[in-house]
């Protein structure tokens, strides 16, 4: 196969498209404007093989990736298009920083989550859940474009003191010997396959020696088969990030490739099939998940489709998460009874073989929240819940109440049902507490 460039396009170079005179001016502006505020990267692959040039705007390829003009709200917008025209950069800078600010930039009080080692913060690793340990590669802390409703944005935007990385694999590898409940580990970013080969066998091939028996599956959450697929076929190191694939494998230890995919169309080219492919005959297991999008796969055809089509293709269907409380979520937001709706339509109707799927989830503060569904108990309407992951393990599964709101998008916008002061599992010491000392959490 013939090698594939990757090019990326910013706010810098993004006139170089020439599909954009498909464009019409208010949307070109969009882009300019909104994408001074939200980080804004597409890519050559995304731009000539995934978004389909006679449907833009609305294609919900270029929705991914391109700024729209909803994805602000028109005061705002308006504010940042007349910092632009005056040419005014101090202001505008002020202003840029104010309004990402405002966009809740740290949803779910990630922070809360970041583990303590003698006595020092370990700010590239989060530890919610008894079992899972993220990493966050300090090198994989950007990905090969990103998505418009990443709530990851402020990764990628420079505020510096929200961001998780950590340069050394060292104080991974020591917090994971302290930790001999933790049987997985979850390499995220970003995107932790924009990392060479090189440096992530840094962290990885380690934890393939003995005294790591205890961490059993080794997962990296990727958004790379769809948004840049020759990293495993032409890039220079993809063959040496297939072997280390293989490698993990045949350690013994489970490789578990979390694949990001919000749209069926990012599994129709010839150049992810080619790659599912080569990652699958490593022995590697490839997973999915994706958010509910509004404007992008807010349709339970799409859900059903893309399942079907990952199954085809060897690929297990595993999360649909709720859009998260940040950035441009107005523009993305659903509310959570349609959610279930979209949800229980597409599950319905596929088979048992996609039914591995769970959701809708949303991740929040407390953990991951399923709705179950929407019922009458005694004359009241109420949502059905239950914790898929929880920070008290011992809360997982159980079913809880709230009550019916039509307009609700988010768990806190959510209360308990019949009436009661608090959700079952709010008064738990090990809910409240701020500072995730893990080894004091789970013991
Ligand atoms: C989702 C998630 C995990 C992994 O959960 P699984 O249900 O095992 O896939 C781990 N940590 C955090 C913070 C998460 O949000
Ligand atoms: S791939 Fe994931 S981390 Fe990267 S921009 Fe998209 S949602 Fe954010």
């Amino acid at each position: 196969m013939k090698e594939m460039k990757y090019h990326a396009y910013t706010l810098h170079n993004y006139k170089e498209i020439p599909q954009l005179k498909k464009l019409s001016e208010s949307s070109l502006e969009a882009i300019e404007v909104v994408g001074h505020v939200l980080p804004f990267k597409s890519n050559n692959y995304v731009v000539d093989e995934l978004i389909d040039w006679n449907n833009v705007p609305e294609d919900p390829m270029f929705t991914l990736t391109f700024p729209r003009k909803g994805m602000l709200t028109n005061a705002t917008y308006k504010e940042v298009l007349k910092l632009l025209d005056k040419a005014d950069n101090e202001k505008l800078e002020k202003k840029i920083y104010e309004i990402r600010m405002s966009l809740n930039p740290n949803p779910a009080g990630q922070e809360h989550n970041v583990p303590v080692m003698e006595g020092n913060k370990l700010h590239g690793i989060q530890h919610k859940y008894r079992e899972t340990v993220l990493f966050f590669p300090s090198q994989g802390q950007t990905c090969h474009a990103y998505c418009s409703f990443c709530f990851r944005w402020t990764q990628f935007s420079g505020i510096n003191e929200l961001k998780f990385a950590m340069k050394e694999a060292d104080l991974l590898h020591k917090y994971l010997l302290k930790h001999p409940k933790v049987t997985d580990i979850l390499f995220t970013g970003g995107d932790p396959l924009t990392v060479n080969a090189k440096i992530l066998s840094a962290y990885i091939e380690p934890l393939l020696s003995k005294e790591f028996s205890h961490i059993r599956n080794i997962r990296i959450g990727s958004k790379t088969l769809s948004y840049w697929p020759y990293r495993f076929l032409t890039d220079k190191d993809a063959d040496d990030l297939l072997r280390l694939f293989e490698k993990v494998n045949k350690a013994g230890k489970h490789l578990a490739f979390q694949a990001h995919f919000n749209h069926p169309v990012e599994l129709s080219t010839e150049a992810v099939k080619l790659a599912i492919q080569r990652i699958r005959n490593t022995g590697t297991q490839i997973r999915t998940q994706s958010p509910l999008l509004k404007n992008i796969n807010d349709d339970a055809k799409i859900w059903a489709n893309m399942w079907r089509e990952q199954v085809a293709l060897g690929l297990i269907p595993y999360y649909m998460f709720v859009a998260r409380d940040t950035g441009a979520k107005a523009f993305f937001e659903l509310p959570l009874e349609k959610a279930w709706d979209i949800f229980r339509k597409a599950y319905s109707s596929v088979s048992g073989i996609c039914r591995t799927v769970r959701g809708p989830s949303m991740s929040a503060t407390p953990g991951k929240i399923q709705i179950l569904g929407i019922t009458e108990v005694k004359g009241e309407k109420v949502f059905v819940l239950r914790f898929l992951q929880c920070r008290n393990p011992q809360f997982v599964d159980i079913p809880f109440f709230a009550a019916y709101d039509p307009k609700a998008t988010w768990f806190d916008q959510l209360k308990p049902a019949f009436g009661e002061e608090n959700f079952f599992f709010e008064t738990n010491e090990l809910m409240t507490k701020k500072e995730s000392d893990s080894d004091f959490l789970w013991e």
